[in-house]
């Protein structure tokens, strides 16, 4: 079997394909062995079902399929499938499917693939489109039971921050309320083929049974988050009066009901304070 994280082997496969590597479609391969370790080890797929999003030559992909129960892996590229399908044929424990993950129902795909059982997703994600996949992969509808990603080391420093510092927001608090982040390692741009412009970093978050906080509503505890991030050098009283469309007398009565300092300003609030005032809401 061919070692695809050995960047020989890939300037072989591209040539001997005429395949070029596509920038839009965020086409920078692994060529790391000890990367690629630390992503199969974080995620432990021994006998379990297993998700991947973007196998591009299949280098990931590869040391899923050794060690998983069963692999599907969806692939954008449709000039990718044919050297996937080829490099990989020796697995029978492995699904291609050539679509684009963000109109996918991964719902239906882990019914139908999986048969409802729990998963996990593993991926060298495509950095267009890290936020996106992951907020739609946050649903507890879904049978996941972590995530494993290499993503830009920025967005992952945002998701594993803490209250105060400048990376705190949003993303943090989103991604915090559904799963445990753990950031697993920072991976250089010299890792991949092409190497992109920016530091990466593996992630694992693992979904929670039940949320940190407990909120009246899931809704507005986001749109409360929001808005207080929306104004972020505001107070507090001004960004959710402004954020939320109520008078400030109702948010000073909301803030001191949740004994919250009107003056404090939402990079400062922890998710514990920001349900409290939504609970106050
Ligand atoms: N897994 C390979 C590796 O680690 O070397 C490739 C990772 S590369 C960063 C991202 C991969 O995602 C590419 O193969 C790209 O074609 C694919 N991709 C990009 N957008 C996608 C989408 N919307 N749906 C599915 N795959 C996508």
């Amino acid at each position: 079997m061919k070692n695809l994280a050995n960047p020989a082997v890939i300037k072989e496969i591209l040539s001997k394909n005429g395949f070029n590597f596509s920038k839009s479609l965020g086409q920078n391969f692994l060529i790391d062995e000890r990367a690629l370790t630390e992503i199969v080890e974080s995620a432990a797929p021994e006998k379990a079902n297993v998700l991947e999003i973007g196998p591009g030559f299949g280098t990931l992909t590869q040391r899923l399929c050794e060690r998983a129960s069963k692999v599907v892996c969806v692939e954008i590229d449709s000039a990718a499938i044919p050297i996937l399908t080829d490099n990989l044929r020796e697995f029978d424990n492995l699904k291609i499917i050539h679509a684009d993950i963000m109109k996918t129902d991964i719902k239906e795909l882990s019914d139908r693939e999986f048969g409802g059982a729990s998963v996990k997703v593993c991926a060298n994600l495509p950095y267009y489109i890290t936020s996106p996949v992951i907020m739609s992969l946050l649903n507890p509808s879904l049978p996941i039971e972590d995530i494993t990603v290499m993503i830009q080391k920025e967005v992952a420093l945002r998701i594993g921050a803490k209250p105060g510092s400048k990376d705190y927001g949003v993303l943090t608090l989103a991604v915090g309320y559904w799963a445990t982040t753990e950031i697993v390692t920072i991976v250089p741009p010299s890792s991949f083929m092409p190497p992109p412009k920016v530091e990466s970093a593996v992630i694992k978050l693992t979904m929670r049974k039940t949320p940190p906080v407990e909120v009246k509503d899931t809704d507005m505890y986001f749109k409360v988050i929001k808005a207080a991030f929306a104004l972020r050098r505001k107070t507090l009283l001004n960004a959710l009066a402004s954020g939320l469309g109520l008078s400030k007398d109702k948010i000073l009565e909301v803030l001191k009901n949740a004994d919250i300092d009107e003056k404090r300003r939402g990079e400062t609030l922890s998710d514990e304070e920001f349900a409290r005032i939504t609970n106050a809401l």
